[in-house]
């Protein structure tokens, strides 16, 4: 049965839950969870998660058609593959999630937050994760959660990078290149997202991917993913990495989070400005009053502004262009 099938009916029993092809074997673990395993020796656990927030339907659509080519035999296994649809109530819905929002409830955050679908399926994808990659404990393990953006953005796909005090993985860096992503960003303090757990938990090389703006289903195009299509299906079948054909990747580092202090507070951004719009040095960035304005230092990248937020939390990202 295929994936797009099995999420989208009302009822999910499994008919069959596990299986066998030439080369690998498969099992349902929970709805919209699969994992298939090699029949050979294999490097590399690989986690790919999509629909952590259920309207953003590019990369749900991508998964579908890499399970139909791996069912189908048209791609080749060559490493543990564990997908992963994360809020399939959302998807079925078409919203972004049905209580709280599930990208911010990772390592443990679930806690601090009144119990609900979310909070109980969080802690089962922190489990699959840990069970996954215990699988074979010494291969390599990678996690790209893919997401796409509610907003327009001048770099219209990038990679958001979890803060580690370890390097970060040579080959991770080489396949977002290839993968024709427009920037990189690296955040700047620990988070609870679905990759900063996989990579602080698990110990996988992780990134979250926005590739491109959110879309209803049947309204994607989806040649505007074909990079980060080509490099999952290169990643999985250990074929070579695709060439990049865009201009040289862009670099940010988050500088700060900024946070909605007063109700008065104002970014000086229009409300639908995009990702990455750019403040100049000495421009003013935030008014929490009359008296407590924040000017840029230098110049500054805006991404996920929202000054609508609640009070105290997180109206946006400041991020520095680094080489
Ligand atoms: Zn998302």
């Amino acid at each position: 049965m295929n994936m797009l099938q099995q999420v989208l009916q009302p009822t999910h029993d499994l008919l069959v839950k596990e299986g066998e092809e030439a080369n690998f074997r498969w099992s349902w673990w929970d709805e919209g969870v699969v994992c298939f395993t090699p029949k050979m020796a294999y490097d590399c656990s690989v986690v790919i998660s999509a629909g952590v927030h259920g309207n953003e339907t590019a990369p749900i659509e991508l998964l579908f058609k890499i399970y139909d080519d791996l069912m189908a035999g048209r791609l080749q296994l060559k490493v543990g593959l564990l997908l992963i649809l994360g809020n399939p109530e959302a998807i079925r819905q078409g919203v972004r999630y049905i209580n709280y929002d599930m990208n911010r409830m990772f390592s443990g955050a679930y806690q601090n937050i009144e119990a609900c679908a979310e909070t109980e399926r969080v802690q089962k994808l922190e489990q699959y994760c840990l069970d996954f990659y215990d699988i074979a404990p010494y291969t390599q393990r990678y996690h790209y959660d893919l997401h796409t953006a509610i907003r327009e953005a001048i770099f219209p796909t990038f990679a958001m990078l979890p803060y580690q005090t370890h390097a970060y993985d040579p080959l991770l860096l080489a396949q977002l290149k290839c993968a024709d992503l427009d920037a990189l960003v690296y955040h700047n303090s620990v988070g609870v997202t679905f990759s900063h757990f996989s990579m602080h938990v698990c110990h996988a090389h992780s990134v979250t991917l926005e590739l491109g703006k959110a879309k209803p289903f049947g309204h994607n195009h989806l040649a505007d993913f074909r990079g980060i299509d080509l490099l999952l299906r290169a990643v999985i079948a250990q074929d070579t990495l695709p060439l990049r054909r865009k201009e040289t990747i862009k670099q940010f580092a988050v500088q700060q989070a900024i946070i909605k202090k007063t109700a008065t507070f104002q970014l000086n951004l229009s409300p639908d400005a995009a990702n990455f719009s750019q403040f100049k040095r000495g421009d003013w960035v935030t008014k929490s009053s009359e008296q407590d304005v924040m000017y840029a230092t230098e110049n500054f990248y805006i991404l996920f502004p929202n000054p609508n937020v609640a009070l105290g939390l997180r109206a946006g990202l400041l991020l520095k262009r680094i080489e």
